[in-house]
């Protein structure tokens, strides 16, 4: 369970370890995940542990990675949500979302979630016009 006041303590503690994870997004992660079944000082553990590990990227990756979790905790840890775009993938670390995030071509804010990217290739008439010089 985690409460209005231990969410902002921890959102902001949290971005003050990761810069990257803004205050914002953090609150809005935990808010989301209020009803968390682990106590708050194992939460909090749990998070910051996952914030001073270089490989973690995802800011939600704390709340189903086992390895940040004391170990009578994590009989307890809700089952992982699944990516909404990449089947047999947990949403919080989806590799498929994590690589298309890294090549820039989905937000970090939609891994594990649906994402229809813009179509940056999408044909123009002009783009099928001949050159001017074209068999010149
Ligand atoms: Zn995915």
């Amino acid at each position: 369970m985690i409460t209005e006041n231990q969410a902002k303590a921890l959102a902001s503690l949290l971005h003050e370890i990761r810069p990257r994870w803004s205050a914002p997004a953090m609150l809005k992660l935990l808010e989301k995940n209020h009803t968390h079944p682990a106590p708050f000082a194992d939460i909090a553990a749990a998070a910051v542990s996952a914030a001073r590990d270089p490989l973690i990227d995802t800011p939600g990756a704390f709340l189903h990675d086992q390895r940040f979790w004391p170990q009578e905790t994590r009989k307890h840890l809700p089952r992982p949500a699944p990516c909404q775009d990449h089947i047999g993938e947990p949403a919080h670390q989806c590799r498929c979302c994590n690589a298309d995030y890294k090549a820039g071509i989905r937000p970090m804010d939609m891994i594990g979630r649906h994402y229809d990217p813009p179509n940056i290739y999408e044909p123009h008439i002009e783009d099928n016009k001949a050159p001017a010089n074209a068999g010149a």
